[in-house]
């Protein structure tokens, strides 16, 4: 494995992390899930993501996790593990069970933490921005659980580059600086490379500039980047299951176009087309760590084979940018 700095910390991060959003969930398998974790933490992955909501149902990853845990990582481990969690999205019923007030976030850390049977966190995430909650409410969330011991550092994710650039300060001010940023980023989504209308700024830069680490989530656009679709939807995949969030009508023409195309290109860097998907975001300094998700053993060992070639030609990367101008 490769590790690297992520930002300007302390801290580093394997350039794959394992993400537990699907195929870690009661409605999941336990051993296959538990075959992943363990695996993934042999070939040197440890970093592992979890939310609050993940499952389904809801907080049932996070369940399976703190069990695995258990069986399998004896206290000692710890030490060796990033474990990561969020809140923002829907967790409960009621006024406090979603966005960004404190009530909400320091009660979701603690169920969190229960759940996974952990005395604390090593980041924790502000999992989208809140538009109608002062950020100053937000991030002194965030500062109050680093200084509760609950979390060790903290992270924004889903924000854009205006909305970064101001929870940045207001967490360098309290005293508990941004470690990393957590955006949907791959081939197929690259909003963290456009300026924003207002402070013309990426993203990107933003992060570049303050020191921040970067972790893009569905690198591999839920697996669209990868050879799963190229001949019709497979029983078993994402897009064929009710509660996957990669629905059937995301897979377009254009898109199987210029997934058939970039295969090509992948088939001659001798790389399957997920890794080149994932080496493809690898090969930017800015970013610290693709975050990915998988249902098996095997894709994950095909993934961790991104690492063998990072490095790109200029003719290699004009041919994808033609492609992905026409994918839709
Ligand atoms: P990916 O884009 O990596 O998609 C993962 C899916 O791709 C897998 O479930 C699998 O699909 C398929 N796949 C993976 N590797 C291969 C391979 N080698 N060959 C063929 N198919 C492959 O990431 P996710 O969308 O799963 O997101 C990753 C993580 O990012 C999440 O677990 C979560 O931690 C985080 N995340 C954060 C969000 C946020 O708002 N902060 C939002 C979404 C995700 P299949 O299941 O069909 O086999």
């Amino acid at each position: 494995m490769v590790y690297n700095r992520c930002g300007n910390s302390g801290l580093l991060l394997p350039a794959i992390s394992l993400g537990l959003w699907h195929n870690f969930g009661g409605v999941d398998v336990f051993q296959d899930g538990r075959n992943v974790i363990r695996h993934a933490f042999d070939k040197g992955i440890t970093h592992f993501d979890l939310a609050n909501n993940y499952g389904p149902p809801p907080g049932s990853a996070e369940e399976n996790f703190g069990r695995i845990l258990k069986k399998d990582f004896p206290g000692y481990l710890r030490d060796e593990l990033i474990i990561s969690s969020k809140a923002g999205y829907l967790m409960w019923p009621g006024p406090y069970g979603e966005w960004g007030s404190r009530k909400y976030l320091i009660a979701s850390c603690d169920q969190s933490l229960k759940r996974m049977g952990l005395d604390y966190v090593d980041i924790f995430y502000s999992h989208r921005p809140d538009p109608n909650t002062p950020f100053e409410e937000t991030m002194m969330a965030l500062d109050t659980i680093v200084k509760q011991g609950k979390a060790l550092y903290v992270g924004l994710s889903n924000y854009d580059a205006e909305q970064t650039e101001r929870a940045i300060q207001i967490l360098k001010r309290l005293g508990t600086p941004c470690l990393i940023h957590q955006p949907k980023y791959s081939m197929f989504v690259r909003s963290v490379e456009e300026p924003h209308a207002t402070t013309k700024k990426t993203l990107l830069d933003v992060l570049q500039e303050n020191g921040v680490g970067c972790i893009p989530f569905s690198p591999l656009a839920q697996g669209m980047l990868s050879d799963r679709y190229l001949s019709g939807i497979p029983e078993g995949s994402r897009a064929s299951k009710s509660w996957g969030f990669l629905k059937k009508n995301e897979i377009t023409k254009e898109k199987l176009d210029a997934i058939n195309k970039l295969n090509e290109i992948a088939k001659k860097r001798k790389q399957s087309l997920a890794q080149m998907a994932l080496s493809w975001l690898l090969k930017d300094k800015r970013i610290t760590t693709v975050l990915i998700g998988v249902s098996s053993v095997e894709q994950l060992d095909n993934n961790l084979g991104c690492l063998d070639h990072l490095d790109y030609s200029k003719e290699e990367l004009s041919a994808i940018e033609k492609i992905l101008k026409n994918a839709g």
